[in-house]
Formats: structure tokens, C-alpha cells, sequence
């Protein structure tokens, strides 16, 4: 079984207007938000043509990569979804 296959039968319960991952507005251009495109295993961080990165934590599988990458940084707001949203791991 590929791992996506097994991804793919994870649930997600976004809560719309609260994204939990935020991009601080002073990060703009930092290098390390570039890298986190390529961390991700979600696949939550896109990069722009004018190398800017925005984050869409729709998909997030609250690993915590991203946050301790960024740990004292201020690069990011993160917090864990609020009770009833995020993700939901099928098991087995
Ligand atoms: Fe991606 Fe993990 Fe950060 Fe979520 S917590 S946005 S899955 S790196």
C-alpha cells in the first residue's frame, strides 16, 4: 500500500475563516518559509513565481515540521485547530 493510499483515508473538518497555520505578515521573503514548501508532507506551502510563500492548512496533518522549523522565529502563527476540526487519522 502506498503511503498516499493511506493518507488519502485520513478525514480533514477545515474550519473555514480560522486557518490554525498563519504566515506572519513581517516573514515575507524569508528563506526558511521557502523551505518549509519542501518539508511539508502535506503539501500545505506553495511558492509564488515572485518567490513569496503562502500557506493553506486544509490539508495540515498537524506533524508540527513546519512549527519546529520555526520555533522562536515569529515566521508563523500555529495552534492547533480547535476542538472538532483538523484532522482525523483512520487507523489500521
Ligand atoms: Fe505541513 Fe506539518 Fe506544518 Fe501541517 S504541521 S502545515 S502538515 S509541516
Amino acid at each position: 500500500v502506498k503511503v498516499e493510499d493511506k493518507l488519502y483515508q485520513n478525514r480533514y473538518h477545515v474550519d473555514e475563516g480560522r486557518p490554525h497555520v498563519r504566515i506572519s505578515p513581517e516573514a515575507a521573503g524569508s528563506a526558511t518559509l521557502q523551505t518549509l514548501v519542501k518539508v511539508c508532507p502535506a503539501g500545505c506551502y506553495e511558492q509564488a513565481d515572485d518567490g513569496t510563500v503562502e500557506v493553506v492548512p486544509d490539508g495540515c496533518m498537524e506533524c508540527g515540521t513546519c512549527r519546529i522549523l520555526t520555533d522562536g522565529t515569529g515566521l508563523l502563527e500555529w495552534s492547533y485547530p480547535r476542538g472538532g476540526y483538523g484532522i482525523q487519522f483512520k487507523f489500521g
